[in-house]
């Protein structure tokens, strides 16, 4: 079989891959240096994309308008960017096995590709019902998102089953994206989820409440506080109901789940260090292996700000990792030196005409502010999160660029919080202060 050889390979072909791509480019490259393996059939795109703006019934974003890194507002790769570059983007193609001490991955076609340098960014999977072993979690139009081909099903299946009925499994930020776009497809959509509340890794019972309620609003039923035992399926297997631990059973011609993520580690199981369920990097995200790199959401790093590791799957370390990693590659090149991550964590989501952005740790005592009435024309709030007297985490729903901007400070400088109830009296103005 044919054996390839580059001097960098990055292993995966999503967010990360797309940015550490440009950042060998503006640190120049010789053509035929670098290689982009994945399994995806399509260059580097925005990811975040695939539940929002690519399952809208009218002006759908379709690659190119979304390959990386137009999320950042710099230039967009395209195809095109790759090979006037002398970037191999190897696609369609699946790496089984990966042999560190050789530096040999090896495809499922059974090809072998060597490398001096790796860098790993697989991302994560979906975690499967079937999984669980959930009765019936194998019937048709069943449905789960992660990559480019997962959302083309979902875009077929949704115009299949026109204006019809949608449960939605799970609570998170993909249930929540994902209930609101069934929504606008015009579908009735249900969403089951087993807390008391949604978005329970970050939302506190008040931001939860307003979220529920704008929902509600726009006719999203939400039955909480319960499990999906089981699926009904017809002689075709299409699925035609859920089964739920109350014994109650909703109607549904297409059921998402979104019930978490898996980082993708497996190939190098034994071969690198590993920690809290991702591969275990340095301030510059080389793993335990020198001149293997882990970036995105399979790296498990120092996270500086709060002197602790942590992984993050979300959008904006998935970007600045792979940046920091390839700076790190150069530099060592060079024999010169980089500073280590600094990263303050940020997530961001958006559903309907609702935008929130959340900055640093939500660890602490919260307090609530602002205009978080549900039935508001264009409802503003934000939550601030207390530790020990300081502020660690900041939330805001509508904010403006600025605002954003001003949280994210916030959080990045830690002020001391002395009273609580004044806190939330300022609100908004207590980051403008700052
Ligand atoms: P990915 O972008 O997942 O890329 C991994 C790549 O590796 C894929 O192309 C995959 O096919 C490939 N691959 C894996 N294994 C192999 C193999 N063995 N051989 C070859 N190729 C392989 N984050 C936010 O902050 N905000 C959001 O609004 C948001 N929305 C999201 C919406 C969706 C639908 C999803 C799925 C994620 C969303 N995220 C969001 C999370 C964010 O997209 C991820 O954190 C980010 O994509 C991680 O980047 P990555 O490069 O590590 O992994």
């Amino acid at each position: 079989m044919a054996e390839k050889h580059f001097k960098y390979v990055i292993l995966g072909g999503g967010v990360a891959a797309g940015y550490a791509a440009r950042e060998f480019a503006k640190h120049g490259l010789i053509p035929g240096e670098l290689a982009i393996i994945s399994k995806e059939a399509v260059a580097p795109y925005e990811r975040p994309a695939l539940s929002k703006a690519y399952l809208f019934p009218q002006g759908a974003a379709r690659l190119p308008g979304f390959h990386v890194c137009v999320g950042s507002g710099g230039e967009r790769l395209l195809p095109e960017w790759y090979s006037e570059k002398g970037i191999e983007l190897i696609l369609s193609t699946e790496i089984v096995k990966a042999d560190l001490a050789s530096r040999t991955l090896t495809t499922a076609a059974g090809a072998t590709i060597t490398f001096d340098i790796l860098i790993i960014a697989t991302g994560s999977t979906v975690i499967n019902l079937s999984d669980f072993g959930t009765p019936g979690a194998d019937a048709n139009n069943i449905l789960y998102l992660r990559e480019i081909d997962d959302a083309d099903k979902l875009v077929a299946t949704i115009q299949a089953k026109k204006n019809g009925k949608a449960v939605i499994v799970g609570g998170g930020y993909i249930g929540l994206e994902l209930s609101a776009v069934m929504k606008i497809n015009n579908f009735d959509v249900t969403m089951v989820y087993p807390e008391p509340w949604c978005m329970p890794r970050l939302f506190t019972p008040d931001i939860a409440a307003f979220y529920e309620a704008y929902y509600a609003n726009k006719g999203v039923k939400i039955d909480k506080g319960t499990l999906v035992i089981g699926f009904n399926s017809d002689t075709n297997g299409d699925v035609t109901s859920v089964k739920l631990k109350d014994g109650r059973v909703l109607d549904a011609d297409i059921v998402i789940v979104g019930v978490g993520g898996r980082p993708l580690t497996k190939l190098f199981k034994g071969q690198v260090e590993e920690e809290k369920g991702g591969i275990k990097t340095d301030a510059f995200f080389q793993t335990s292996v020198a001149g293997v790199y882990a970036v995105g959401d399979v790296a498990t790093f120092p996270l500086k700000l709060y002197n602790e590791t942590r992984r993050v799957e979300h959008v904006d370390h998935a970007r600045k990792s792979a940046e920091q990693a390839v700076k790190a590659i150069k530099a060592s090149e060079e024999g010169k030196a980089i500073d280590e991550y600094d990263y303050l964590p940020y997530f961001y989501s958006r559903s309907f005409d609702l935008s929130w952005q959340f900055y640093g740790d939500n660890v602490g005592e919260t307090v609530i502010f602002g205009d978080n009435d549900p039935a508001s024309s264009k409802p503003k709030f934000g939550s601030y999160w207390i530790n020990e007297g300081k502020l660690l985490g900041a939330f805001l729903e509508g904010g403006s660029l600025e605002e954003n901007k001003a949280i994210a400070e916030l959080a990045r400088l830690q002020p001391a919080v002395p009273d609580l109830e004044q806190l939330a009296k300022e609100g908004l103005s207590f980051a403008s202060k700052i």
